[in-house]
């Protein structure tokens, strides 16, 4: 009897997966619309769809906190592949930055695959004196306790970023927090606060036209794009061992079914060998990932290693959240 329960509700639920997805889907972005982990949600929803059957791939800001606001609403959704999550190397962040996070990183999440990776710049406000990584360390030594660092929060890579930078250079800035890196950047450009780390997908732009400053790249090597070529890295910059790259991938709530989590792969698989995707990507200066992170158990693997990496160093640093 209880078998044959099994078989007619095994018969219900395969036709159902087979179609998925039969209605539009959603990418939570833990970010505010604009910035860059909306681009590139944006530019992959485009792409990512022609998997999905054509079906409309909706995106959804959920910003603050860092990005944990969103992660926790995808963690707490059904897990059916209608809620999907669009996150970043916070993921791997938070749990060493809040004392209670209100998901288990490793725990609530199918992990789908990974997307690309991205370098940050150090920017500023047009206004700033300073106009090159020398004189930009002068003017920050000279104006100790007043200098404000926009970031997306506890757990955003500009606060990542933010944080080893002033650590490096032993410096003690004021932070201030927005729910994602594009309305930091109206403030950049209205000249409210003076410094900023972010990735390429939201300043080369702003670099490029002069609208900011930049000083620096977090990579350990430079940048290849035309624009961004002689920006030193602050590694060359006396700024010993720094280098932070920032990756975007895509997470299920735990429990959504394989059948499903394998067709989101494939199509996330394909959309990443698309010539006009790759391009966008490109010009931001962002890299499509090719190797095995694309699959969700590497991508996992390499989340792990990111929070025994940046644990420790967050824990030193000693900035919590509740
Ligand atoms: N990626 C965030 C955003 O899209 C910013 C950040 O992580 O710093 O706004």
């Amino acid at each position: 009897m209880k078998k044959s329960l099994l078989a007619l509700a095994c018969s219900l639920a395969l036709p159902a997966l087979a179609a998925y997805p039969e209605k539009p889907v959603t990418i939570v972005v833990p970010f505010a619309a604009g910035g860059p982990t909306d681009k590139v949600a944006r530019d992959l929803a485009e792409v990512l769809r022609k998997g999905l059957h054509n079906q409309t791939v909706i995106i959804e800001n959920v910003g603050g906190a860092g990005g944990t606001l969103g992660a926790a609403k995808v963690a707490k959704a059904a897990p059916d592949g209608y809620t999907l999550l669009l996150h970043h190397i916070g993921m791997a962040t938070s749990p060493a930055l809040y004392r209670n996070l209100p998901y288990k990183t490793l725990d609530d999440f199918e992990y789908v695959g990974m997307i690309n990776e991205v370098p940050m710049t150090v920017v500023g406000r047009a206004s700033l004196p300073a106009n090159n990584w020398a004189e930009l360390r002068k003017w920050i030594d000279a104006n100790k306790g007043k200098i404000n660092l926009a970031n997306a929060g506890l757990g955003a890579a500009s606060h990542l970023c933010g944080l080893l930078f002033q650590q490096s250079l032993g410096a003690d800035m004021t932070t201030v927090p927005y729910k994602g890196t594009a309305p930091a950047m109206t403030d950049l450009l209205g000249g409210q606060v003076d410094l900023m780390c972010d990735q390429t997908t939201n300043t080369s732009g702003q670099i490029e036209s002069g609208k900011i400053k930049a000083f620096a790249v977090t990579t350990n090597k430079r940048l290849t794009m035309p624009g961004l070529a002689k920006l030193p890295t602050l590694e060359e910059s006396g700024l010993k061992g720094f280098n932070v790259t920032i990756w975007h991938a895509l997470y299920a709530p735990k429990g959504t079914p394989k059948a499903v989590t394998d067709t989101i792969n494939a199509a996330l698989k394909s959309a990443l060998k698309d010539p006009d995707f790759i391009k966008r990507e490109e010009a931001l200066g962002a890299v499509v990932i090719t190797d095995a992170r694309v699959n969700g158990p590497e991508h996992k693997k390499f989340v792990e290693s990111e929070i025994n990496k940046w644990g420790p160093a967050i824990k030193a640093a000693g900035q919590y959240a509740d």
